[in-house]
């Protein structure tokens, strides 16, 4: 069984990024087959988030912007990995992986496994942050001036999407709105453009299909198979 990586499903349009430090791009985690013998995927899934918002809010709260604010958040991965919340293969089917999931046994809540595993005790607003939903600023806000909070790239109060994937503070508001109408626009006429080209490819794609049956059954090969069977 495996989860969306919590980073990447926050970035912009859910691009996974190949140098994320939290699947390095796979885009998911394998949720550890150790953890899905005895608890829900459900709550093995909310724990791993749990366990990295936990230590990014430690991070973000003691550590100032200059030092490497993600080495408690890759410390806080590993020992996920070493404790069997996660599986390191990435390859481990999907089928494999869903049938292990539905193994599971007793249910126990997911911030007392995720605190366990980080030896560290989590608090309600790690719970609510990990969920909160993304803010989207206006043309004329200003990041992290005049009361305004810098949220992560894409907009998220989450002190994990915050260090894993950074607001520029000094990018005008400006820019990034007028930038974002744009690829909006843009992404509207790619869809038209889809739509109008989808018939022709199909077209095409009947032709070329019509053209190989044609030559797999062309009157040669039927005049061979001809020969090729026995006489009556
Ligand atoms: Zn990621």
């Amino acid at each position: 069984m495996r989860r969306l990586c919590p980073v990447c499903a926050r970035r912009r349009q859910e691009l996974v990024d190949p140098e994320c430090v939290i699947c390095h791009g796979h885009g998911f985690l394998v949720l550890g087959q150790a953890a899905l013998e005895t608890y829900p995927a459900e709550v093995v899934a909310e724990a791993v988030h749990l366990a990295l918002e936990a230590r990014a809010r430690i991070a973000d709260t003691t550590m100032t912007l200059d030092q490497n604010r993600l080495l408690g958040v890759r410390d806080a991965l590993t020992m996920l990995y070493d404790s069997g919340i996660l599986d390191n293969e990435h390859d481990i089917p999907v089928a494999l992986t869903r049938a292990l999931a539905s193994k599971s046994g007793a249910r126990r809540p997911a911030m007392a496994l995720a605190s366990e595993v980080i030896q560290e005790p989590l608090f309600d607003v790690d719970a609510t942050l990990a969920q909160a939903g993304p803010h989207e600023y206006q043309e004329h806000d200003r990041p992290g001036v005049r009361g305004t909070p810098l949220f992560s790239a894409n907009g998220y109060p989450s002190h994990l999407a915050r260090l894993a994937d950074p607001a520029n503070p000094q990018q005008s508001t400006g820019a990034t709105v007028r930038a974002r109408r744009r690829d909006h626009k843009d992404a509207e006429l790619l869809v038209k453009a889809g739509e109008l080209a989808a018939p022709k490819r199909r077209r095409k794609a009947r032709k070329i299909a019509r053209q190989e049956m044609k030559a797999l059954f062309s009157t040669e090969d039927v005049l061979n198979d001809r020969e090729l069977l026995p006489a009556a």
